[in-house]
């Protein structure tokens, strides 16, 4: 049977980065609303631009992001979805299509997560994710093409937390009180992490 993860945390506690390392090692689909959205920003939908919300660090309205996912999860075998669900009602659809193997929580504290979004800095041709203090790269040409998300200047950022700490936290509380959450240190080195979280896959798949 194909691994199920859902990986939980706040924005910048590294859900991208493992996801990501994730799909590769254990050959899953990264499922991940943020993207998905990013990609259709200014799309016109029923609910206006995924944008309107996004610039506002608000979340995107639940109809939206739910058929996102459903169109996703259809297509994947296994996977780890990343982003999603961010409120509760969005946990609720998620049971209803799917079973998970595995609730992983990033814990990441507030004063590490606010400096690692304003430091975070992205290739657009790549993807690769650096950080102004801690990982810059060495290729002039890369340093010159690096941006900001437009969501991760200090102002959205604050209000990111907020509704993380609002929305989405009763979420990973409704995991841990199903039994469910594994928790993961994610203030440590990427590779670290990595294997934290490699380590509980591979010896304790849970039935979330
Ligand atoms: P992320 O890349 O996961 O930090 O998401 C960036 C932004 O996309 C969020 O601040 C929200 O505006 C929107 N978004 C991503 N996932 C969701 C979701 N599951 N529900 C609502 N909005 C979302």
């Amino acid at each position: 049977m194909s691994n199920r993860i859902l990986l939980l945390g706040a924005p910048g506690a590294g859900k991208g980065t493992q996801s990501k390392r994730l799909a590769d090692a254990y050959g899953l689909e990264h499922i991940t609303t943020g993207d998905a959205l990013r990609a259709n920003k200014d799309m016109e939908t029923d609910y206006g631009t995924p944008r309107e919300y996004m610039d506002a660090g608000e979340l995107v309205p639940d109809g939206l992001v739910n058929e996102i996912v459903d169109a996703a999860l259809a297509d994947a075998d296994g996977f780890v979805l990343d982003g999603y669900p961010r409120n509760l009602s969005q946990a609720e659809y998620l049971s209803e299509q799917t079973d998970l193997t595995a609730a992983i929580f990033l814990d990441v504290g507030e004063d590490e997560l606010v400096r690692r979004l304003t430091g975070r800095r992205l290739d657009p041709e790549t993807g690769e994710i650096y950080h102004v203090e801690f990982n810059m790269p060495e290729d002039e040409a890369i340093l010159e093409r690096l941006e900001q998300r437009d969501d991760d200047t200090e102002e959205v950022v604050t209000d990111r937390l907020e509704v993380y700490y609002e929305n989405t936290e009763p979420v990973i509380e409704h995991y841990r009180e199903t039994g469910d959450l594994i928790e993961v240190d994610g203030e440590a080195h990427p590779d670290e992490v990595f294997e934290r979280i490699s380590e509980v896959i591979d010896e304790d798949p849970t039935d979330a």
